[in-house]
């Protein structure tokens, strides 16, 4: 079975699934040599970092891909390194790439406001990104970026051991859950993998497009608040 076939749709639905759709749904662990992310092997993920300044250091100097050519900087996650919750994101805007921080722009102020409502501090959450570099003109990264890039991303959530996950939109859905997830689908319901809760929702940018999408997010970071509520 390619690595890219494991993970959630790889499941057979058993009637008792069916019937528990309020519980996490497993999503299947990875191969040994195969680590939280699918497909990332764990030779490429850093496997000789565990310290996280160092890890940051060598994504601010990674040249892995095409777009460090093309953007400012390199926009590491941030917060707090030992946040119980991560939020996982696309890639750097225009406004992040000035200012080297994840979600400033005009998304990123809407999720702070979502972030308010449901009770988080920005400063109590980690927030980062599939991909650390803008891609120009703000396309969609391409998958051999995501390839590179991802192992940062594997290499962050091997350090701060979150207890939540959640993926917002479809690109980090895709990227932590399963390569053919569809957010519409999947969102609103619990994953579980390897201990870790795993939530997809909407990306904030979707409901800065599409206001419909405004309150089923909510719901989902209802969901998302208790469940945190009850780790801490
Ligand atoms: N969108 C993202 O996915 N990440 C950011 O940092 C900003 C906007």
């Amino acid at each position: 079975m390619s690595i890219e076939q494991y993970g959630l749709f790889d499941q057979e639905e058993t009637e008792k699934q069916k019937m528990a759709s309020a519980m996490p749904q497993i999503v299947s662990e990875p191969p040994a040599d195969r680590l939280f992310l699918p497909g990332v092997l764990a030779a490429e993920a850093h496997p000789d970092l565990n310290e996280y300044e160092s890890l940051k250091n060598r994504a601010r100097n990674c040249a892995g891909c095409r777009l460090r050519a093309t953007c400012k900087q390199v926009v590491f996650g941030a917060g707090n390194i030992k946040s119980k919750i991560v939020f996982i994101g696309e890639g750097p805007g225009s406004d992040e790439d000035d200012q080297g921080i994840p979600f400033v722009g005009r998304a990123g102020q809407l999720l702070n406001q979502i972030l308010a409502a449901a009770d988080f501090k920005r400063e109590e959450v980690y927030i980062a990104n599939v991909v650390k570099c803008r891609p120009p003109g703000n396309r969609l990264p391409n998958p051999d970026e995501v390839k590179v890039c991802r192992n940062f991303l594997e290499a962050e959530i091997r350090i701060i051991q979150p207890k939540i996950i959640v993926c917002m939109g479809a690109m980090a859905s895709q990227t932590v859950i399963d390569p053919r997830a569809k957010i519409g689908q999947l969102r609103g319901k619990w994953l579980l993998r390897n201990g870790i809760k795993l939530m997809p929702t909407y990306h904030p940018a979707a409901l800065l497009r599409n206001p419909n999408y405004k309150r089923p997010t909510w719901e989902d970071f209802k969901l998302i608040r208790d469940e945190y509520r009850t780790l801490t």
